[in-house]
C-alpha cells in the first residue's frame, strides 16, 4: 500500500501515519521523490483498509500496490531513480559505461587496462577480486590482494571501481574499495547477502540470475531497497535457455519490461549475455537501442592470455570502435556518453 501526502505536510501528520502503520504490525518506508511525499507500507498489508488512512490529516491518496515487488515498483515511485557517483548521474540521460577485465590477475594487467580505458574516457573500471567460478579448479581471484590492487589503481587513475562481493564475510572489505558493489548472477537470490549489501548504503549492481524471471530479479532488488538503499542498478546478463550456440541468451525483452515496471536503472552485460567477443559489439548496440541505461563490458589488454572469460572479452581497439558507435547511437536514442 502507498500513502501520498503533499511535500509540505507537517511532520506531526507524517509521524501519525507512520505510527498507525507500525501499530498494525507493518513497516513504513518514506520514498524519495520530488512531486509528492510517499510512504510505502510493507508487511502483512492484507489486513489494512484504505479508509483507515484516507481519514487521516494531510493524506491525499491511498493506493493498493498489486505487484509482488513494492518499493522497487513504478507504482510506489513514478520518477526514475537517479544514482549519483562522482559527477555521474546513473539512470539519467547519460549512459553508464563500465569496462574492464573479468578478474584482477596481477598489478601490471590492471594498471595497463585501466590506463587504456581512462584514455578513452571510461571512468568506471570493472574487475573481480573474488570470482564465482563454475569449477573449483578454475582461477578463483586474487581476493584481498586483488582488492589492494584495485584500491591502488583507483587512486592512480581516479576511476570508480565495480567489483563483486561473493559472500557476507567479504562485504565490508569490498565496500571499502568499491564505488559499486557487484552481486553476481549466482548470488541473486542469496537473500542474506542482499540484506548485508543493502545495509552498506553503497550503490549495488544486481545481476539477473541464470534462471531468474524479471519478477525474481525485482524481488531480489526489493531486499536491498527494503534496507532503505535505493542505489540499485539492475543488470540483464543473459539467461539459460535451450539454445547452445551462445553461452547464454541475452534477454533484451527485460529492458523495456523493467523500465515500465520499476524506477530503478537497468544496464546490460552483453559479454556474459552472448559469451563470444566477436558478437559482443552487436549486442551492446542492441542493448542501447532497447533503452538500457548503460553497459558493462569485459575488456582485456590481451584477451588470449586472460585467466577468465578471455573468449568473450574485447581487446581495447575493438572496444574503442564499439564505444564510438555507441556514441553515435546515443544521440539517436536521446542519451549522452561522458
Ligand atoms: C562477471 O561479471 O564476471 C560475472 C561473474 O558475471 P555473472 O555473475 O553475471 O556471471
Ligand atoms: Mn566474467
Amino acid at each position: 500500500m502507498l500513502i501520498l501526502m503533499a511535500l509540505n505536510t507537517p511532520k506531526e501528520h507524517i509521524d501519525k501515519v507512520k505510527e498507525k502503520i507500525i501499530s498494525m504490525q507493518c513497516t513504513p518506508h518514506v520514498i524519495p521523490g520530488d512531486s509528492k511525499l510517499a510512504i510505502g507500507i510493507t508487511g502483512p498489508t492484507e489486513s489494512l483498509k484504505r479508509v483507515d488512512f484516507q481519514v487521516m490529516p494531510s493524506v491525499e491518496e491511498v493506493v493498493r500496490v498489486t505487484k509482488k515487488f513494492k518499493l522497487v515498483s513504478r507504482m510506489m515511485k513514478s520518477d526514475d531513480t537517479i544514482i549519483n557517483i562522482g559527477n555521474h548521474k546513473i539512470g539519467g540521460k547519460e549512459l553508464l559505461i563500465i569496462a574492464g577485465p573479468c578478474a584482477v590477475e596481477n598489478r601490471n594487467q590492471i594498471f595497463e587496462i585501466a590506463g587504456q580505458l581512462k584514455e578513452m574516457g571510461i571512468n568506471f573500471l570493472r574487475a573481480g577480486a573474488y570470482k564465482p567460478r563454475s569449477s573449483p579448479y578454475s582461477f578463483q581471484g586474487l581476493k584481498e590482494k586483488g582488492l589492494q590492487i584495485l584500491s591502488d589503481v583507483k587512486k592512480e587513475f581516479d576511476m570508480h571501481i565495480v567489483t563483486e562481493a561473493l559472500n557476507q564475510s567479504t562485504v565490508a572489505a569490498v565496500a571499502e574499495v568499491a564505488d559499486i558493489i557487484q552481486l553476481g548472477a549466482r548470488n541473486m537470490q542469496n537473500f542474506a547477502l542482499l540484506e548485508e549489501v543493502g545495509k552498506t548504503q553503497k550503490p549495488v549492481l544486481l545481476k539477473r540470475g541464470l534462471s531468474a524471471t524479471v519478477e525474481d530479479l525485482l524481488l531480489s532488488a526489493e531486499y536491498i531497497v527494503a534496507q532503505n538503499n535505493y542505489n540499485v542498478i539492475l543488470c540483464e546478463r543473459g539467461i539459460r535457455t535451450f539454445e547452445t550456440s551462445t553461452r547464454n541468451t541475452l534477454d533484451l525483452n527485460a529492458v523495456p519490461v523493467i523500465k515500465k515496471n520499476s524506477h530503478l536503472p537497468i544496464i546490460v552485460d552483453p559479454s556474459h549475455g552472448i559469451g563470444i567477443g566477436e558478437k559482443v559489439p552487436a549486442m551492446a548496440m542492441a542493448s542501447i537501442a532497447a533503452g538500457a541505461d548503460g553497459l558493462i563490458i569485459e575488456v582485456h589488454s590481451h584477451p588470449d592470455k586472460a585467466l577468465s572469460d578471455g573468449y568473450q572479452s574485447l581487446d581495447p581497439q575493438t572496444f574503442e570502435k564499439t564505444l564510438n558507435k555507441i556514441r553515435q547511437l546515443a544521440e539517436i536514442v536521446d542519451r549522452t556518453l561522458a
